[in-house]
């Protein structure tokens, strides 16, 4: 009998020469392979979950603009830290990173996995790619990216995660663990990408099944994904562009974020029944239809219906509240309106 030979040498050599030439240049891959800033790469990680890098790195400079070192994070007051995260989404991310700087500013950088672990916020995926990257410890990563990859590379449709880990510990390379991780995330994000896979780029194309059986998107099968809920709220924005009647929500839409006073439908409720609810609430005075927005969350879609509206509630600066996504497109609809009128304005001749 022929022993065939292993393959995982091939595969990890292929890969990181791979690295080695074409490996992305970011901003948080300062310093030495495997002993990398691990303020940064933690930073990274954390805003770069459910974000694609290219979108994430203005995010990202932005953050470590406001907070270059975790001395400044740990001492900065929390709506500070919100404001910068603003437009990242899952605000709990933010208060984590926060409330973790006070940790470390107190315990010093964790060294290992265990430690990361142990931190606010920080879970398998961040912690395994914090002390390899930064630490050099023989942890692999596993997300996404590295999901894709694998389950192609093996020509598995239905990886579960105990499957997945077990494959990616086996091919880590026990020397550059760090460059390994990398190299990976690389691989997924540039080149066996979700939809088109560039597989004649490709440095696994020789060892990998899904190719050679022709079907590489096949891999890994889709999920079965939780059916989108469609939600219909009524907000008030009482005030101008500048300055705006705003509450603290509470409740799963939002909850913890500043907003306009908003309300959701219930069964059966009208937009109007909604609004006189929410004007009675806030003991205001509804005024016109500005406009609707729509909003997409991980398993909610939301249409809100803005109406002005007249108040002697106190106002808050818009430009240092920590608003939603959702938030800044409702007001968006104010200064569309007031440049509509500027121009019919312009138009008519008349002064405005
Ligand atoms: S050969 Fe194609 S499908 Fe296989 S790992 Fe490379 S890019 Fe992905």
């Amino acid at each position: 009998m022929i022993a065939v030979p292993d393959p995982i040498p091939r595969i990890r050599a292929a890969l990181l020469a791979w690295f080695d030439a074409s490996g992305r240049e970011l901003p948080w891959r300062l310093g030495t392979e495997g002993a990398r800033d691990p303020y940064r790469v933690w930073v990274a990680e954390i805003l770069l979950q459910q974000t694609q890098v290219a979108r994430g790195l203005h995010y990202y400079d932005r953050f470590l603009e406001a907070f270059p070192d975790v001395q400044a994070l740990a001492e900065a007051p929390v709506e500070a830290v919100l404001k910068a995260w603003e437009g990242c989404g899952y605000y709990a991310r933010a208060r984590n990173l926060h409330r973790a700087a006070k940790v470390i500013v107190q315990d010093g950088f964790p060294g290992d996995y265990g430690g990361w672990l142990a931190l606010p916020g920080v879970g398998p995926y961040t912690a395994a790619a914090v002390a390899s990257l930064a630490f050099g410890e023989a942890r692999a990563v596993n997300d996404g990216n590295v999901r894709r990859v694998l389950a192609r590379l093996y020509g598995e449709a239905r990886p579960t995660d105990a499957w997945i880990q077990a494959r990616a510990d086996a091919l880590l390379s026990p020397v550059r663990p760090g460059a390994w991780n990398e190299a990976v995330m690389d691989l997924g994000a540039t080149v066996c990408t979700p939809k088109a896979p560039r597989c004649a780029e490709c440095p696994l194309s020789a060892h990998c099944a899904a190719l050679a059986g022709g079907t590489p998107t096949a891999f890994p099968a889709p999920k079965v994904r939780a059916a989108v809920r469609m939600v219909q709220a009524v907000a008030v924005l009482i005030g101008d562009e500048r300055e705006v009647v705003l509450e603290r929500r509470e409740g799963g839409l939002l909850g913890g974020l500043m907003g306009l006073p908003m309300l959701e439908l219930g069964p059966d409720e009208t937009t109007g029944e909604a609004l006189a609810a929410l004007c009675k609430r806030l003991n205001a005075c509804p005024g016109e239809l500005l406009g609707q927005v729509r909003h997409s969350m991980t398993h909610r879609q939301i249409t809100l219906h803005v109406y002005a509206a007249a108040s002697n509630l106190h106002r808050q600066v818009v430009a240092t509240a920590v608003l939603s996504r959702l938030d800044h497109k409702a007001l968006e609809l104010l200064r569309t309106r007031q440049e509509g009128l500027f121009a019919t304005a312009l138009t008519d001749g008349s002064s405005v």
